[in-house]
C-alpha cells in the first residue's frame, strides 16, 4: 500500500511540475475534486478525445457525433431516473468527521478479502511450481473457498439492501463486518443516508419566475432527447450510433483520488440504437470493440480486465466495466451498458412525443434498444499518464524519469535544439520549426547542456529531440533522438518530418485496432 501511495503521489506531483494538471483556483487553496488542465494537459486531453472521436465517428459510417447543451429541460432528469434514483448512500464517522460512501466501505472490505485470496494463490503457485493448477486450487483449498464464500455473501447482501433501499441494513452490515474509519480507526458511525449527486442551479432573472435546473450528471441524455432529430435529418438506419464528448457534473461524496473522481469531468459516450432482441449480440460486440481501442494504445494487455456487473442499474439488462490498473489498483475506466428501451421509453412517457423508429422493410415502428459505451476522458488521461510515468535505470548507473506517452497522444511531438547559441545554429533550428509546425506541435530549447535538455523532454513526454550542430552547417544533417530507446540517428533535415510522421500518425495507431 505504501508503495502504491508513493507511486500515486509521484504521478500527481509530476503532473503539476510538467504542466499537465493543476488544482483549480490554487491561489485560493484549491477547490476540492476540481482540477484544471495546464498547457501540456490540455493537449494530451485533446489528443485522447480525438483518438476516441476518430475511432467512433470517423471510422464508423453509421455513427455520427453531436454536441448537446449542458443545461437540459428539468423533466429530462425525472424521465431518466436521476431525480429519484441518482443517489449514493453516505455515512459519516462521528469521531473523525470523515464522510464515506457506505457501499464503498463495504466493497473495500471485500477487496481486502480478495487480496487474501490472491496471496494464497501466489503462495501456492510458488510452492507447486509448474504443476500448479489455479482453478483447481481455487475450487478445493478450504481457506480460499471460505474467503470466496464470505466475499460473495457480503456483496449479495449489500446488493439486496441497496436494491430494497434498506439503509438500516447497510449500516448493520458495516457494524457486523467491524469496519473502521480508514483515517481514524473509529467505528462510531452515523446512520446511512441517501444523497443525490446532481448539482442544482436556477435559470431566469427573478426569484418567482426562475426555473430549477440541474447541471447534467451524464452526457447520454442529450443524445436520447435528440434521437429522432438525428435519425430523421441524418436518414440513419438501425443499427446506428450517436456519439458525444462533453462535461458532466456530480457532487461526489468522496473525491480523494485526483482526476479519477472529480466533481466536474468530461465523458465520451456513444449510444448505439438497435432492434429489440439484438442487444446481447451488440453488447458483446461493443465490449470487444472498445477493448481493442484500449489495447491499440499499447499500455499493456495485463493492465485491463472486464468486470461484469451483478448489481444492475435501474436502466440496464447487462453491464460491464473495463477496469484499468491505476496506481491505486484496478478500477473502472469505462462502462458498457445494455440499457434496453428504458431511456427512450421513459422520454416518450414524460414528453408525450413518440420516439420510435419506422423500419421500412418490416413496416413496423418500435422504440429502439440501446447499448452504450461510456468512458471518462479524465480517467483515460490518468490511465495513460500514470502508466507512462517511469523511472529507468540507465547503463551508467544513473536514473532518468521518462513519460513514455504513446507518441500519438504526446502534447509535443518534437523539441528542436541548437547545440550552442551561436554560429547560426539557432537560426537553422528555427527554420526546422517553421517547416514542422504546420504538421506537429514542436518546441524550441536552447538552455543548458544537451543532456539536460533531453532529460527535460523525456520527463515532459516528447517523443523526439532534434539537435542542430556544426556538422549541420556542412551537410544539412541533424541528430534525431528517440525518447524511449534513447537511440540517436544522423539524418538529413529533409527526412525529419517523415520520421516523426511515421511514429505519431493517428491512422497507423488506429489501424492497430484491427
Ligand atoms: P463510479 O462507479 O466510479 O462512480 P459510475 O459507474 O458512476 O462510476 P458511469 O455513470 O457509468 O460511472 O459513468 C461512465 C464513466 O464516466 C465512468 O466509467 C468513468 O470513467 C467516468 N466517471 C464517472 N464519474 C466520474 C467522476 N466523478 N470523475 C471522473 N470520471 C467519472
Amino acid at each position: 500500500m505504501a508503495r502504491q501511495d508513493d507511486d500515486f503521489k509521484r504521478v500527481i506531483s509530476h503532473a503539476k511540475e510538467y504542466g499537465y494538471v493543476f488544482q483549480s483556483s490554487e491561489i485560493y487553496d484549491g477547490l476540492s475534486a476540481v482540477y484544471d488542465y495546464a498547457q501540456n494537459g490540455a493537449e494530451l486531453k485533446k489528443n485522447i478525445r480525438e483518438y476516441w472521436w476518430k475511432a467512433m465517428v470517423q471510422l464508423n459510417e453509421n455513427i455520427v457525433g453531436i454536441d448537446a447543451a449542458i443545461f437540459m429541460h428539468p423533466t429530462t432528469w425525472k424521465a431518466s431516473g436521476h431525480v429519484d434514483a441518482f443517489n449514493d448512500p453516505l455515512i459519516d464517522n462521528k469521531d473523525s468527521k470523515k464522510r464515506y460512501r457506505a457501499d464503498v466501505l463495504v466493497e473495500d472490505h471485500v477487496a481486502k478479502i480478495e487480496s487474501k485470496i490472491e496471496k494464497e494463490v501466489a503462495k501456492a503457485a510458488k510452492r507447486f511450481g509448474d504443476t500448479f493448477d489455479e482453478s483447481q486450487f481455487l475450487a478445493t483449498n478450504q481457506r480460499v473457498v471460505d474467503y470466496q464464500e464470505q466475499a460473495t455473501a457480503i456483496l449479495k447482501r449489500l446488493g439486496k439492501s441497496l436494491a430494497d433501499e434498506d439503509l438500516a441494513d447497510v449500516k448493520k452490515l458495516i457494524e457486523e463486518l467491524d469496519i473502521a474509519c480508514p483515517m481514524s480507526g473509529s467505528k462510531n458511525w452515523t446512520e446511512v443516508k441517501q444523497f443525490n449527486l446532481m448539482f442544482g442551479t436556477k435559470l431566469g432573472a427573478t426569484a418567482e419566475s426562475a426555473m430549477d435546473l440541474y447541471l447534467r450528471p451524464e452526457t447520454a441524455q442529450g443524445i436520447f432527447v435528440n434521437f429522432l432529430n438525428v435519425q430523421k435529418t441524418g436518414r440513419m438506419k438501425i443499427p446506428f450510433g450517436i456519439a458525444q464528448t462533453g462535461k458532466a457534473f456530480r457532487n461526489e461524496i468522496v473525491a480523494r483520488q485526483f482526476i479519477f473522481r472529480m466533481r466536474e469531468f468530461e465523458q465520451m459516450e456513444m449510444q448505439y440504437f438497435i432492434k429489440p432482441g439484438t442487444q446481447q449480440e451488440w453488447y458483446e460486440t461493443w465490449k470487444k470493440t472498445r477493448m481493442k481501442w484500449h489495447l491499440s494504445l499499447g499500455l499493456g494487455k495485463e493492465n485491463y480486465r472486464f468486470h461484469d456487473h451483478e448489481k444492475l442499474a435501474h436502466y440496464a439488462d447487462a453491464a460491464s466495466d473495463i477496469e484499468f490498473r491505476f496506481p491505486f489498483g484496478f478500477k473502472e475506466l469505462e462502462g458498457i451498458h445494455s440499457r434496453t428501451d428504458f431511456d427512450l421509453g421513459s422520454h416518450e412517457k414524460y414528453s408525450g412525443k413518440k420516439l420510435q423508429y419506422f423500419d421500412h422493410e418490416t413496416r413496423e415502428s418500435y422504440v429502439p434498444y440501446v447499448v452504450e459505451t461510456s468512458i471518462g476522458l479524465d480517467r483515460m488521461f490518468l490511465a495513460v499518464f500514470s502508466n507512462s510515468l517511469q523511472e529507468e535505470e540507465l547503463e551508467n548507473g544513473s536514473t532518468r524519469t521518462v513519460l513514455k506517452l504513446p507518441a500519438v497522444l504526446a502534447p509535443t511531438k518534437a523539441a528542436i535544439f541548437p547545440l550552442v547559441k551561436k554560429d547560426g545554429l539557432p537560426e537553422i533550428a528555427q527554420e526546422i520549426i517553421e517547416d514542422l509546425k504546420w504538421d506537429f506541435n514542436v518546441d524550441y530549447d536552447e538552455k543548458d547542456a544537451v543532456g539536460r535538455r533531453y532529460r527535460r523532454q523525456d520527463a515532459a513526454g516528447t517523443p523526439f529531440c532534434i539537435t542542430v550542430d556544426h556538422q549541420t552547417l556542412e551537410d544539412k544533417t541533424v541528430t534525431i533522438r528517440h525518447r524511449d530507446s534513447m537511440e540517436q540517428q544522423r539524418v538529413a533535415i529533409s527526412e525529419v518530418k517523415a520520421i516523426i510522421h511515421k511514429e505519431v500518425d493517428m491512422k497507423s495507431w488506429l489501424m492497430k485496432m484491427g
